[in-house]
């Protein structure tokens, strides 16, 4: 898909952040996908997605540092995110990305600082998931997370149905023990290490979702896509796998009725609640999933 391909490719181009901030309108386009730009803004969102019985994933917005110095005030940032969750006893724990606490500058620095930050979040009874990036960081994301599993427990891991090399990791990663958000995955990857068909793509993550419910582990189904939900419905009342044994996850804005419509339901909804200034790689990969929303983007840039 030529949209998507483009998109992606603009969701790297980092100097477009700025351009993009001058549109008018350009508050109001980014708060349908993204909280705000500080922590209160967040813990408002997750207050009134607590009310509704959703709970929640911070997501303090960044990637691919290149300074160490961000790299620790990004530390700095999610300590303050878990001193905060006790202090207002919102639910939710945190996501990171490693090349926002310095995967690009040095591995063993990445490691360190998030040490820090799982090591923070194990002493407060809480969790930390680390988001998976693009396929050039999958390897050492594994490593990093495995030794970082193996010391506190209190860590999962993202993986994603697109890639080939899926099937394989899942084994690895349950045989640890370990906590799986299955997602499709959201980066531009080569015919090499992903599958190109949005079909196989879909049936992978169902495939996926299968060893993940039958394992007896607690994990994180992350999709919006009604025809996989309503397969992992079956699939679950089939074997009589309880409801509250493993939780739907969404986007933040994203398809809030269907949102709804599981908790009433009975399963268990948690949203990932994006905050923070640097808005633009994440803003565009949403664009890229779903080009109808460019419309809307369009909509308020000019209107707005
Ligand atoms: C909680 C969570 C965490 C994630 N973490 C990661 C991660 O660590 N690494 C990673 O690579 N990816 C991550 N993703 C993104 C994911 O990989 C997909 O790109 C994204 O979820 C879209 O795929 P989908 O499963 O919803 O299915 P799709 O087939 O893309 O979409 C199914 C339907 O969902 C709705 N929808 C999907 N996206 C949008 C959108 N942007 N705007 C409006 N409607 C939409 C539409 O109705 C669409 O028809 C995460 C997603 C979620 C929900």
């Amino acid at each position: 898909m030529i949209t998507r391909a483009v998109l992606l490719y603009l969701s790297r181009q980092f100097w477009l952040k700025d351009k993009f901030a001058y549109f008018p309108g350009f508050r109001q386009m980014t708060r349908r996908f993204i909280a705000g730009e500080n922590i209160r803004d967040a813990i408002e969102a997750i207050r009134e997605l607590n009310h509704s019985g959703i709970t929640a994933t911070f997501d303090h917005l960044g990637e691919s540092t290149t300074s160490r110095e961000e790299a620790v005030a990004d530390v700095e940032e999610y300590l303050r995110v878990l001193a905060l969750i006790d202090e207002t006893g919102v639910q939710s724990n945190v996501s990171i990305k490693l090349t926002q606490l310095g995967l690009d500058i040095d591995e063993e620095f990445c490691f360190q600082n998030t040490r820090r930050l799982v090591g923070e979040a194990k002493r407060r009874g809480n969790f930390v998931r680390i988001d998976m990036e693009d396929s050039s960081r999958t390897e050492v994301t594994l490593r990093i997370f495995t030794r970082l599993f193996r010391e506190f427990g209190t860590v999962g891991i993202v993986l994603q149905s697109y890639l080939r090399r899926t099937g394989e990791d899942l084994g690895e990663v349950l045989a640890l023990g370990a906590r799986v958000r299955l997602c499709k995955g959201a980066y531009q990857e080569s015919a090499e290490v992903a599958f190109e068909e949005k079909r196989e793509v879909d049936d992978n993550y169902l495939r996926l979702t299968k060893r993940l419910l039958t394992s007896g582990i607690y994990h994180g189904l992350a999709t919006h896509d009604e025809r996989i939900i309503e397969a992992t419905q079956a699939f679950v009342a089939e074997k009589g796998i309880a409801r509250d044994s493993f939780e739907f996850q969404m986007l933040y804005g994203i398809r809030r009725d269907l949102q709804q419509r599981l908790v009433r339901e009975g399963y268990r909804v948690r949203v990932y609640v994006p905050y923070g200034r640097f808005w633009y790689p994440y803003f565009m990969r949403r664009l890229a999933e779903r080009p109808a929303n460019l419309w809307f983007v369009m909509r308020n840039l000019f209107t707005g």
